[in-house]
């Protein structure tokens, strides 16, 4: 007997080739087969008679095959098969390429449905490449809303309906894992229905109402995630840190400019947790240049002197290695040791030590801190930047517990989580809501505007003359170079063609280096230093420059391929430069000349900060963009459903209910529990 969990070798219609092609969808049972949405539908819902057809109209026919044959375009390589069919209105003529097994299925006399689109071909209206099938009792493919899937090579969205349709059925084996009373609340589909209708819709309005009812299901179950992960930390222990205003007020009134507002407001709520006895966890958000690490140094500062320990952890040396020089400078009229620990470090079994022996007050440093098994003498503190750069279980591992030396119960440190990647309000919801949010949306006083222009290819060669202008003039530049999706050899290769562009032909008077994923720390480290030190004059590099490093006289930043950047990333990449009194200027290279793709990127001119550019991103092109969400491995549909406020909210509201009613059940427990272990979440 067939159940959910039969693997689909099991049936029939799936031979060993079909097998692994599934398997690379992540489809291995019948169960995972239904959880394989489709991402949209052809509508082929009406049939349309023939007399009645139109150039560009997708419609579908039902109509007998008059004649049919093939031709082989030798000069093509390929086959032509070509039929003349016919209803009670008239005939059309129908093309199909390559797919010659074609006149032998559809013999002439036969009734067919044809669903496709109608073009012109050598004057004469047809169908062409129109999905076909023999008209018998219910269709699959043709004369309703059919489902097209996501693919993969070698396998279509003809053959996942093939295989699936048969089985729907099987969705009475379907238990909702969603307790009654939340499904009546949130006027939801049951979940068999909802799998039924997402595959073979009756019509639209139950299509969406099936997408929602799933949506609605992937939201509730991080939502469920991220709140019990709240309730479980509000359980732990941490130390108290009780606010020091004359520490605090006489170190911002050491500083040499005033601190924003914003700087101010998230000071004093990280103050106020860190007051508390149950640990802070906390994101830091604040646009890129915002002054993240004074707030970051000021809590530091704070737990410091109380006489606990610090640790902060960025992704990269070259971060490390600045944050660890603007703490220094910040805090050296401070009595506090602090310490460097990074890949690169000498002496690490000494400052491991030292950590230990609880000497060092404040440990910076990158992945190393949670690599090499330090024990802390008593952390109480510890801060993540860029904190999409690390995967949960990295930051979780830094948020090492201690144990009392009193009472010796463990505590857990508290957490300030920070980032320049503005995330709209929707998807902090969602995926952060186990954070509180801190924002600094406000930028310093006096920073001027960066002046940025979209350059097509005729306009190349003033912005280059311009550049020119600007080294000569001792200012430095940065270029990015387009991003190439998953292939760091293509990256590499296209960063190397520009250097080698800019170094021979267009600025070959200027000092040139490049950047990228593939070059050793070190090496990285080494150029990241010359050009800190005005030691080279232009950085060609891929997107690894995008972390926060500071390089005050840059101040032209090219941006090669904008187009195929998002505009969140755009923006961060920008944030590099405009970091000095002078002014600063984007270019931002584009070869497209499509019109959505203009506009797109003039968005980046006229957004009043990354926040609405993180919006319009989200709008645009969806979550899934955005920097860091792909790691986090969200199904689709979630990722779908994230611009969905609404949606969020009800589901947010469910979460909750659900927790505080304790209407867990053993059914919601599996489910979340093969929720989480498909995400990445905890
Ligand atoms: P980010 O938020 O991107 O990490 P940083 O903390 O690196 O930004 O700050 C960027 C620059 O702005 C630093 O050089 C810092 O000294 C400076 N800065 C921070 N706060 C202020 C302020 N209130 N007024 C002027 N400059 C500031
Ligand atoms: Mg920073």
């Amino acid at each position: 007997m067939l159940t959910l969990d039969t693997k689909i070798e099991e049936i029939k219609k799936v031979g060993p080739a079909y097998l692994k092609k599934l398997h690379k969808l992540n489809i291995k049972t019948i169960r995972d087969l239904f959880f394989h949405f489709p991402h949209r539908y052809d509508d082929f819902s009406q049939t349309t008679p023939i007399s009645q057809l139109k150039e560009g109209q997708k419609a579908t026919i039902e109509a007998k095959i008059v004649e049919i044959k093939n031709t082989r375009l030798y000069h093509k390589r390929m086959t032509l098969t070509d039929a003349l069919v016919k209803d009670n209105s008239g005939t059309i003529k129908v093309v199909w390429f390559n797919q010659p097994y074609l006149a032998d299925t559809l013999k002439k006399g036969k009734l067919v449905n044809l669903s496709g689109k109608l073009t012109f071909s050598k004057n004469i209206l047809c169908l062409s490449n129109p999905v076909y099938e023999l008209s018998q009792g219910e269709t699959v493919h043709t004369g309703r809303l059919v489902p097209i899937y996501p693919t993969t090579e070698g396998l279509t969205s003809r053959y996942i309906r093939y295989i699936i349709k048969p089985l729907l059925n099987l969705t009475n084996q379907i238990i909702d894992f969603l307790p009654d009373e939340i499904k009546k609340k949130s006027k939801l589909l049951n979940l068999d229905e909802a799998i039924k209708e997402i595959h073979f819709p009756d019509n639209l309005s139950l299509a969406q109402k099936a997408r929602q009812r799933l949506g609605f299901d992937e939201l509730f179950l991080i939502q469920l995630t991220t709140l019990r992960q709240k309730q479980k930390l509000s359980h732990e222990k941490a130390i108290p840190i009780s606010f020091n205003q004359p520490l605090v007020k006489s170190f911002v009134k050491s500083l040499p400019f005033k601190l924003t507002n914003d700087q101010r407001l998230a000071a004093w709520e990280i103050f106020q947790d860190l007051n508390k006895d149950q640990p802070m966890n906390r994101l830091l958000n604040g646009d890129v240049g915002s002054g993240k690490t004074i707030v970051a140094c000021m809590a530091g500062l704070e737990v410091a002197q109380a006489g606990y320990q610090v640790a902060l952890m960025a992704p990269t040396e070259i971060l490390a290695k600045q944050h660890f020089q603007s703490f220094q400078n910040l805090l050296k009229k401070q009595k506090l040791k602090i310490a460097l620990l990074t890949g690169a470090s000498k002496n690490k079994t000494q400052i491991k030590k030292q950590i230990t022996d609880g000497k060092t007050d404040i440990v910076i440093g990158t992945h190393a801190l949670i690599q090499e098994n330090i024990s802390f003498k008593n952390l109480s503190l510890a801060i993540i930047d860029e904190q999409h750069r690390f995967g949960i279980a990295q930051r979780a591992a830094l948020q090492k517990k201690i144990y009392s030396i009193e009472d010796g119960l463990p505590t857990t440190p508290h957490l300030l989580s920070m980032t320049a990647t503005p995330i709209p309000r929707t998807l902090a919801l969602t995926i952060y809501g186990d954070l509180d949010i801190s924002l600094i949306q406000e930028l310093p006083k006096g920073r001027k505007k960066i002046i940025t222009k979209i350059v097509t290819p005729t306009n190349r060669k003033k912005s280059y003359d311009f550049i020119r202008k600007q080294i000569e003039n001792k200012k430095q530049a940065f270029v990015i170079c387009p991003l190439i999706d998953e292939s760091e050899k293509l990256e590499i290769k296209s960063v190397t063609q520009e250097y080698e562009k800019l170094s021979q032909e267009i600025f070959p008077q200027f000092r040139i280096a490049m950047l990228h994923g593939k070059l050793k720390p070190k090496e990285k480290e080494e150029i990241m230093d010359k050009f800190q030190k005005r030691k080279i004059d232009i950085l060609v590099s891929t997107s690894v420059v995008e972390v926060g490093v500071d390089i005050p006289k840059a101040t032209v930043m090219i941006i090669e391929g904008a187009d195929r950047f998002g505009l969140s990333q755009l923006h961060q990449f920008r944030g590099r430069i405009g970091r000095d009194i002078h002014q600063s200027y984007c270019y931002l290279f584009t070869d497209s000349n499509t019109q959505k793709t203009n506009q797109r990127l003039k968005a980046i001119l006229t957004a009043k900060d990354g926040f609405e550019l993180a919006e319009k991103d989200l709008k645009i092109r969806g979550a899934g963009d955005f920097i860091g969400t792909r790691q986090w491995g969200l199904p689709d549909l979630a990722m779908a459903s994230l611009d969905d406020l609404n949606l969020i909210k009800k589901s947010r509201q469910a979460a909750q209910e659900v927790l505080d009613k304790k209407l867990i059940n053993s059914e919601l427990e599996n489910k979340l529990k093969n929720f989480q272990q498909n995400i990445h979440l905890e």
